[in-house]
């Protein structure tokens, strides 16, 4: 005989038609110690969907959390660009994601690695996606070399274990990684907390004023947390303690109302001026001297709002540079070209072809789209014409000419490396760091770091290479480095 209490519970839950659920707790079963029947239906769509409750994690930044927020701008940068979010006095809704690059998704978040520091402003012209890092700079500056990159970051074929030695064989093979690999083994690699670092947009974007003008822009965010890192030890202890300390730290500090907040800055070089500027201004791989182009305060981004849902409004949000609006473009940064491709594909394939539909990457503007059903498929546009040109009064879109987010290209196809700069190396930018910027305290942690990651199985002649890599660097640096691994394989 059934309580009145299970009759309540009987009706709470609903099969996914709606219909009353009969059971959450008892299978259907031929008497209470015989064989499960088939058509228990209840049971059978809870195990189908569980079985796919899961969408395959992002390929890189697959371990990550975020918060909603809002982006003030205090500033007037409307000489600068007409894009509606960074007018002043915009207020423009928004959801951060901040992640680590190369672990899956339910790796440490304590591991050494960069940040990613993803952004979608829901603004009044459509979104706007900046999808960058903690680092104001990247490991290579063609995506044709970027699975590689990646692959080389993530496990060995046969064994399935991560490797040092792969990810020094690619560094060092690839010398202009340099910069944002000294950026990383330096004490921002890794960050106490996602509230305590900085982030940047890292490529360089296009802006466009009112009246056509164009400009250069850079991207950058500094906390008001104020910087703090881990060292190596607390790093790995918090790893082995808490792997989600990050995640748990930033729903913990939201729920408790301490709303972390970033100051926006931009860097701004005249349309004209990127032609000869002593180096490619749109190589990843460096950043601009704040001594030639000084930070610019736009205004100031606070996250107040924690999801309600991980996967719905997390796990399922997706980010893509290619999602610009009026009065910002994009550059001819060819990472920046390649991934304008990449994150919207890689959506697709992990979420379904109809990604952009969810409520946590719908615009919050109308769409009037020509991209039609595939799976999933739940905004719709009624009878309406499914065809453009049409006779019936749907709008389409008629830009001709040249496009206002445009740059100048010519040249023969090829494929080839960027034209060289005068200053532009791999090396120099680093060695500024290392030499001017590091403290003797931070010098001494890099020679720690990178040594440590060298006595951890790299081998001839990968070794060889990073020691060169590391004088290449700074000498005394380097020196410093092979020094203290050779002493570390004597002992
Ligand atoms: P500046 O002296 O004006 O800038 C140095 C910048 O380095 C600081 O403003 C700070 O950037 C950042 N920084 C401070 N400590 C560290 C650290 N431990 N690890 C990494 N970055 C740190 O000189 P330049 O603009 O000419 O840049 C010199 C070098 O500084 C560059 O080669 C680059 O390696 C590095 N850098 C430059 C940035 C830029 O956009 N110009 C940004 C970050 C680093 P922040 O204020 O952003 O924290």
């Amino acid at each position: 005989m059934s309580s009145k209490s299970d009759k309540q519970q009987k009706t709470a839950s609903t099969t996914g038609a709606g219909a009353p659920a009969v059971s959450d707790r008892n299978s259907l079963s031929i008497g209470a110690d015989g064989p499960i029947l088939l058509h228990d239906v209840h049971f059978l769509e809870q195990m189908a969907h569980f079985n796919r409750e899961k969408v395959p994690e992002r390929q890189p930044h697959a371990k990550g959390a975020g918060a909603f927020g809002v982006l003030e701008v205090s500033e007037d940068v409307s000489k600068y660009t007409r894009a509606a979010l960074f007018q002043p006095g915009a207020k423009t809704d928004m959801l951060a994601r901040f992640s680590t690059v190369a672990g899956e998704s339910g790796s440490p978040d304590t591991w050494r690695d960069v940040r990613g520091f993803s952004l979608k402003f829901y603004t009044d012209e459509g979104n706007y996606d900046l999808v960058g890092n903690n680092t104001p700079i990247f490991f290579v500056r063609d995506p044709m070399k970027f699975p590689h990159f990646i692959r080389s970051q993530k496990r060995l074929p046969d064994s399935g274990l991560r490797d040092n030695h792969m990810q020094w064989d690619f560094w060092t093979n690839n010398p202009e990684t340099a910069h944002q690999v000294t950026y990383l083994m330096g004490v921002r690699g890794l960050p106490r907390s996602w509230r305590e670092m900085n982030g940047y947009g890292s490529h360089t974007y296009l802006w466009i004023n009112k009246a056509g003008e164009k400009f250069w822009v850079k991207y950058h965010f500094h906390t008001e947390q104020g910087m703090a890192h881990f060292s190596n030890a607390e790093a790995a202890k918090m790893a082995g303690s808490d792997a989600d300390f990050h995640r748990r730290d930033l729903f913990d500090a939201i729920a408790r109302g301490e709303h972390p907040s970033w100051i926006l800055s931009v860097q701004v070089m005249p349309y004209a001026e990127a032609k000869n500027y002593r180096i490619n201004p749109f190589d990843l791989t460096k950043t601009w001297s704040h001594k030639d182009y000084p930070l610019i305060r736009v205004g100031k981004m606070t996250l107040n709002r924690n999801p309600e849902n991980f996967f719905a409004e997390i796990e399922q949000a997706a980010f893509s540079p290619g999602n610009v609006v009026p009065g910002i473009g994009l550059s001819p940064d060819k990472m920046l070209l390649g991934r304008a491709f990449a994150y919207a594909d890689a959506q697709r394939n992990r979420i379904g072809t109809n990604f952009h539909q969810l409520p946590v990457n719908q615009p919050k503007v109308p769409v009037n789209t020509y991209m039609f059903d595939g799976q999933m498929a739940y905004q719709h546009s009624g009878n309406a014409p499914v065809y453009a040109t049409n006779s019936a009064g749907r709008p389409w879109a008629d830009e001709t000419g040249v496009v206002e987010d445009s740059w100048e290209a010519d040249g023969e196809m090829v494929r080839s490396a960027y034209t060289l700069r005068a200053e532009d190396d791999d090396f120099t930018q680093p060695g500024i760091l290392v030499r001017e910027v590091f403290s003797d305290a931070e010098r001494d942690a890099l020679v720690e770091t990178v040594s440590g990651a060298l006595l951890g199985g790299v081998r001839s002649p990968v070794l060889e290479r990073a020691f060169e890599y590391w004088k290449n660097v700074d000498p005394a640096v380097g020196k410093r480095i092979e020094e203290k691994v050779r002493a570390g394989k004597a002992s």
